[in-house]
């Protein structure tokens, strides 16, 4: 669907943040990311071990190694039966070089091996999974409800279906197009949804 920037009719009274998509455009029934563990599914200790993975992902330990390889990872870089953990680390600090980064997987296997020799790997007890369960049923029959109707004018964009307000309210549409030319510089025939 893209991007479609419209001017919608509201109330002039309508107050919404900016910039935030419309809750009418949002299904409340899909999984929602979960807020505790902010989607990682982790408990508040490994998420911490996660969240700092980038100052600490060039200084792997032995063991963190060996859950690599126990995983099957070992493929990924060019790591002989006798390599150390320390060549490692150097081809990582050289990555440029290398290319070699650690994907997802490989930082989910680190993340765990790290938080567990540290004896707080968990995962989040609000939602075992990063994710709301959602109701799939409920879901299905949800329908979009836009915005209430009013004599304002406002801008909207539009990304894939979900609209949210980009200026205030005004009495007409130039005022919206003016706004526009204002802060974009650009003037534009913004279409009346
Ligand atoms: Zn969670």
């Amino acid at each position: 669907m893209g991007h479609v920037t419209v001017i919608k009719r509201v109330p002039l009274d309508f107050v919404y943040s900016l910039g935030v998509v419309w809750e009418g455009y949002i299904n409340p029934y899909l999984p929602q990311r979960c807020p505790v563990c902010e989607g990682t599914g982790y408990n508040l200790e490994t998420k911490e071990v996660n969240d700092s993975f980038y100052s600490w992902c060039n200084d792997i330990t032995q063991d963190e190694m060996q859950a690599l390889m126990v995983a099957g990872r070992p493929n990924h870089f060019d790591i002989k039966s006798d390599t150390t953990v320390d060549e490692i680390n150097k081809w990582h600090q050289q990555e440029v070089k290398f290319s070699t980064d650690y994907d997802v997987i490989d930082r989910s296997i680190l993340v765990k091996a790290r938080a567990k020799r540290l004896c707080v790997y968990g995962i989040c007890v609000s939602c075992n999974k990063g994710c709301t369960n959602g109701d799939s049923q409920k879901a299905k029959k949800w329908q979009k409800q836009g915005p209430p109707i009013g004599e304002g004018y406002q801008l909207w964009e539009f990304v894939d279906g979900e609209g949210s307000p980009f200026t205030p309210v005004f009495t007409n549409t130039k005022m919206v197009i003016d706004w526009y030319f204002e802060k974009w510089g650009i003037k534009i025939d913004i279409p009346l949804d």
